[in-house]
């Protein structure tokens, strides 16, 4: 564990870096409600096994974006043009789904457990920031339609950066936004690629979200792991010494 230098508390980080997805708001729901939204511009209610044949195109296209194979600009891009094909339409629907899903994801804002209660916890000990794979204006949208954009100091997206989690551009570009150094820093996300390793690499502190209890992995390792997001009150660094 790095000793952690700020002037109020010697052993405290000074910032966390939070992500977004399934970090803080719950992006199975947010989707599914931006699915609902998009199909209206197919005329086609919303089903289970639909949701479950766009959420397999989306699971595939972001695997293959943290593996370099896309910019998640790219993804957002893709995966409505293979939905409307897979669903049997052709390609003059895809700019109306398109835009329609983006509607309902711009308000989408299920917020996982917890969250309210951490960012309380949180206000006032640490500078809050939020580092995510996506459009500013859709993850500004959603912070303030969850009611917690004033928690953040400022929202680091990919497409303002111009670089995507886990590459440690992406990193290096939020901490020199912010003025902070990497021993400043704890990073809290659920993803062990995009997240976890990236961070690492960049030289910050991470806090592996481990929400979906899949337990240790022998390729990435976090400096510390919590399953719920309030744990972080008991992370050396975070926790409150006196
Ligand atoms: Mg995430």
């Amino acid at each position: 564990m790095n000793i952690q230098v700020n002037n109020n508390d010697m052993n405290r980080y000074k910032a966390l870096f939070f992500d977004l997805d399934d970090t803080l708001l719950c992006y199975d729901k947010c989707c599914r409600y931006a699915l609902k939204t998009g199909l209206e511009a197919l005329d086609i209610g919303y089903s289970e096994e639909v949701y479950a044949i766009f959420d397999d195109i989306a699971q595939r296209l972001f695997r293959e974006q943290k593996e370099g194979k896309y910019t998640v600009a790219e993804v957002m891009d893709l995966y409505p043009v293979v939905f409307v094909r897979q669903m049997g339409f052709g390609p003059e629907k895809v700019g109306p789904f398109k835009h329609a899903f983006r509607s309902g994801w711009a308000v989408s804002h299920d917020l996982m457990p917890g969250v309210v209660e951490t960012l309380e916890w949180c206000r006032g000990k640490f500078d809050m920031y939020i580092i995510s794979n996506s459009f500013l204006w859709s993850q500004l949208s959603r912070l303030r339609e969850a009611g917690i954009r004033d928690y953040f100091r400022d929202v680091y997206a990919s497409d303002m950066l111009g670089y995507d989690k886990p590459d440690v551009r992406f990193f290096e570009e939020a901490l020199r936004r912010s003025g902070l150094s990497a021993a400043e820093v704890l990073v809290i996300g659920d993803s062990l690629t995009a997240d976890i390793a990236g961070a690492s690499k960049a030289g910050l502190d991470t806090c592996w979200y481990d929400f979906r209890h899949r337990g240790p992995s022998s390729a990435v390792s976090p400096v510390h792991t919590v399953t719920e997001l309030l744990q972080i009150r008991e992370i050396p660094g975070c926790r409150d010494e006196r």
